[in-house]
C-alpha cells in the first residue's frame, strides 16, 4: 500500500496552531499543554460492520469516529485541544481518505481539536478507525463517574433514542444510511446516527456544577449504571419525566417508545447528576451551551438503576442495551 500517498495528503491539511511545536511529519508530535492543567486522554476504535454499517459514506464514518471521542472529551469537562488517527485500511484509497478527511476535519475544525499525528496501516478486511483525543481540564474540575450524590438530580441532555430508532429502520431496510432520508423524520434520525454531535459546550458549563457525568454510548440505563457503580448509589428515574422526541414517535419503531431512550444505544448526549439546588444554573448553562436538558430522576441510596411509572410500577427495557451493526449479532 502507497502509504506515504495518504500522509502526504493527511499532512497537507493539517494546520499549524500556537501550542503544537512538531505535528504531522516526525517519528512524534510535540505539544505544548496549557500551564497546570491536567490532560484529558481518551480512544475509541470503530470497525467497519461493527460500529457503523459498511456501506456508510466515508465522510460520515470520519466524522463519527472523531465525534465518540470528543463526546468522552464532552463527557469530562475537557477543552478539546490534539487528537491522533490510526488508519487501518484494506488499500490505499485516495479517494476514500479525501472524503474520510473531509467529514473529520469539519468536525474537528468545528470543535477546535487539532489533528497532530497517527498511524497508517494496511489490514486485510474492512476498515478500522482509531482515534485518541486530549483535552485539557483544570485540577479538581473534571466531571468523573464517581462523584454522584444521594439526592441529586438526574439530567440528561438532548434527546436520547434517535440513534436507536435509526439503527432499527435500517435493520429493517427502511432508511438507507448513504441518502437522505425521504422525510423530515427519517433525515433527522439518521443525521444522529450518522453525525452525532458530541456536546462539547455543555460539558465545559457544567463544570462546578455536575457532580458526576457520563456519556451516552451504550443506552442511557446502563450508562447511568456506571455513575451508579462508581459511585456507590443507586438511580431512580420517573418514566413520565422521560422525553420521547414526536419524531421518534412517530416513526414508531418499536412498541415501547421508551425503549429507545432508556435502553438504545450510539448517542452521545451527556447524562450527569447535580444537587437540586443548581437546578437554574443548570438550565442558565445548558441554555448558553444550546443544548435541551431534562430532569429525568434522583439519585438515591442503594444500588441499581430503577426506572417507575406515574404510578410507581417498575418499568423494563424490552431489548438488551448495545447492538451492533453486522446482521449477524
Ligand atoms: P513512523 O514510522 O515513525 O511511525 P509513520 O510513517 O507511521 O512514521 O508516520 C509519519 C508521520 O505521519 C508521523 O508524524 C505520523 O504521526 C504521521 N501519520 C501517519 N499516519 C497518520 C494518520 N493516519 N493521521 C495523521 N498523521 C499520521
Ligand atoms: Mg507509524
Amino acid at each position: 500500500m502507497a502509504e506515504f500517498d495518504l500522509i502526504a495528503r493527511i499532512q497537507a491539511r493539517s494546520r499549524a496552531r500556537a501550542d503544537i511545536a512538531l505535528g504531522v511529519g516526525d517519528d512524534a508530535a510535540l505539544l505544548l499543554p496549557p500551564d497546570g492543567q491536567a490532560l484529558a486522554v481518551t480512544v475509541d476504535t470503530l470497525n467497519s460492520g461493527m460500529h457503523f454499517p459498511a456501506e456508510a459514506l466515508p465522510a460520515d464514518i470520519g466524522w463519527k469516529s472523531l465525534a465518540v471521542n470528543l463526546s468522552d472529551l464532552a463527557a469530562m469537562g475537557a477543552q478539546p485541544l490534539w487528537c491522533t488517527l490510526s488508519l487501518a485500511l484494506p488499500r490505499a484509497d485516495v479517494a476514500w481518505l479525501d472524503a474520510f478527511l473531509d467529514g473529520f476535519l469539519a468536525l474537528a475544525d468545528g470543535a477546535g481539536i487539532a489533528l497532530v499525528g497517527g498511524d497508517t496501516t494496511q489490514i486485510q478486511g474492512p476498515p478500522s478507525i482509531s482515534v485518541t483525543a486530549m483535552g485539557a481540564v483544570p485540577p479538581g474540575q473534571a466531571l468523573r463517574r464517581d462523584g454522584a450524590q444521594a439526592g441529586d438530580d438526574i439530567w440528561v441532555t438532548g434527546t436520547p433514542g434517535d440513534a436507536f430508532v435509526a439503527l432499527t429502520l435500517w435493520r429493517q431496510g427502511r432508511l438507507d444510511v448513504t441518502v437522505p432520508g425521504p422525510s423530515a423524520d427519517l433525515e433527522s434520525v439518521r443525521q444522529r446516527l450518522l453525525r452525532p454531535t458530541p456536546r462539547l459546550a455543555a460539558g465545559l458549563a457544567l463544570r462546578g456544577l455536575a457532580h458526576a457525568c457520563v456519556d451516552i454510548s451504550d443506552g442511557l440505563l446502563g450508562d447511568l449504571g456506571h455513575i451508579c457503580e462508581r459511585s456507590a448509589v443507586g438511580a431512580r428515574l420517573r418514566l413520565d419525566a422521560v422525553p420521547v422526541p414526536a419524531a421518534q414517535r412517530r416513526l414508531a419503531v418499536a412498541e415501547d417508545p421508551y425503549a429507545a431512550v432508556l435502553a438504545g444505544g450510539d448517542d452521545y448526549e451527556l447524562c450527569f447528576t447535580a444537587a437540586p439546588a443548581q437546578r437554574d444554573a443548570i438550565a442558565a448553562a445548558l441554555l448558553a451551551a444550546g443544548t435541551e436538558g431534562s430532569r429525568i430522576g434522583s439519585i438515591v441510596a442503594g444500588d441499581g438503576v430503577e426506572v417507575v411509572d406515574a404510578l410507581g410500577h417498575p418499568w423494563r427495557p424490552p431489548h438488551a442495551a448495545f447492538q451492533h451493526f453486522s446482521a449477524d449479532s
